[in-house]
């Protein structure tokens, strides 16, 4: 059978040098466990932009579609900020996940022991944090028509429109409750449906999706504000969450923080299956391309190694390397490895992003 394919695309910033230290883990499951993967690295971001005059080449979309998985690392920096909106960096992420059909957004929030003290809350409420916030991310309100500012008399109207059809919303409940399955087995549902007709529907769509496919998964439902609240309250209460773009936006990175550093979390976005089975995706880092940080050695690569991990569970079903590689990461945090962006107020001297990887790999 043929390796398994991937596509490199380190982007901006510290993207390629968090990508290095996971072109080395790749390099150590091909050395040591006969997994090897076909590896290609292409351009995309402001990289892109300045070679070829626009963020995705459809030379790159092309190859993105072909592939097994895709690992992006980050795209944009100062020195594209005043680039046209049709060739910013971030265009060319937008237009990977729109065509690739990326509407399953999986974004874990897990406390590494080591780290509770980082969180934002109380280390008790934290600690063996682990839940998955799965958002919505092809449809919904910054897509919905109509969209724009407009003028009402004398004053300027600004307009969204939140828009789901049943089958944009059983695609994303049908991801979640597969998740879950392979997780606690419990999802909570989070919309406004006490205020919102789109809420109503998404209420309703994934009720009938678990009747129908998942009554063995526990189902519940919550409106978002509440959500919002019991996240920062009791998050430990949480396995999956299931929710729309809007939502999912402002919840995950809300979650986000219950763990610490931004350098910390990883990322998957999935689509359909393709005629091999295995799902449509892209994995990267929550974090950007850090352009305060970048070419100075200090980038934590764990969030882009993470990432990787995701891969091996999602794309490759290698669960148990996926639980090897994160054991790994969780021991060289009891060991006290720390980046920078790791260090606590007592000081220390933080090590470098290829010193992390080292640890890594030795671990
Ligand atoms: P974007 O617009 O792409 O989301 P941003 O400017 O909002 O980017 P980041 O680029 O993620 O956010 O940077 C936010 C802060 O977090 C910066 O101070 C950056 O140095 C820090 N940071 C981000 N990623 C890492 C990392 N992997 N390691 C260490 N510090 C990081
Ligand atoms: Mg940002």
């Amino acid at each position: 059978m043929a390796n398994p394919s991937l596509l490199i695309l380190p982007g901006d910033g510290i993207g390629p040098e968090v990508m290095a230290e996971v072109r080395r883990v790749i390099d150590w499951f091909g050395a040591n466990k006969n997994l090897t993967f076909d590896v290609s690295e292409d351009l995309v971001g402001g990289v892109a932009y300045d070679k070829h005059g626009t963020p995705l080449t459809d030379e790159t979309m092309a190859r993105a579609q072909k592939v097994d998985a895709v690992l992006l690392g980050a795209v944009g920096g100062p020195a594209y900020d005043n680039l046209d909106f049709s060739v910013k960096p971030e265009r060319g992420l937008l237009r990977l996940r729109k065509e690739m059909d990326l509407f399953s957004n999986l974004r874990p929030a897990q406390c590494f022991d080591a780290l509770a003290d980082f969180s934002s809350l109380k280390k008790e409420i934290v600690a063996g944090l682990d839940i998955m916030i799965v958002r919505e991310l092809t449809s919904g309100v910054y897509f919905g028509e109509p969209r724009g500012i407009h003028k009402e008399g004398n004053e300027r109207v600004g307009i969204n429109t939140q828009r789901y059809t049943e089958s944009e919303i059983a695609r994303v409940a049908r991801s979640a409750f597969e998740l879950a399955r392979k997780r606690s087995n419990k999802v909570c549902s989070m919309e406004k449906a006490n205020v919102m007709e789109s809420g109503i529907l998404w209420r309703d769509v994934v009720q009938e999706i678990h009747d129908a496919e998942y009554p063995d998964v526990e189902l519940s439902h919550m409106y978002a504000d509440n959500g919002a609240m019991q996240l920062v309250r009791a998050p430990k209460q949480f396995d999956v969450i299931v929710t729309d773009n809007l939502f999912g936006d402002v919840l995950s990175d809300c979650a986000a923080m219950l763990t610490g550093s931004l350098g910390m979390l990883p990322s998957a976005s999935l689509g359909l299956p393709m005629a091999n089975g295995r799902p449509k995706a892209m994995y990267e880092p929550v974090h950007g391309s850090a352009p305060d940080i970048t070419g100075q050695g200090k980038a934590n690569p764990i969030a882009c190694i993470l990432s990787f991990a995701m891969a091996l569970r999602y794309s490759f079903d290698e669960g148990a390397y996926a639980d090897l590689l994160e054991g790994a990461v969780e021991k060289v945090l009891a060991d006290g490895a720390r980046t920078a962006d790791l260090m606590g107020p007592d000081g220390g001297t933080p090590i470098s992003t290829t010193e992390m990887g080292d640890a890594i790999l030795a671990a």
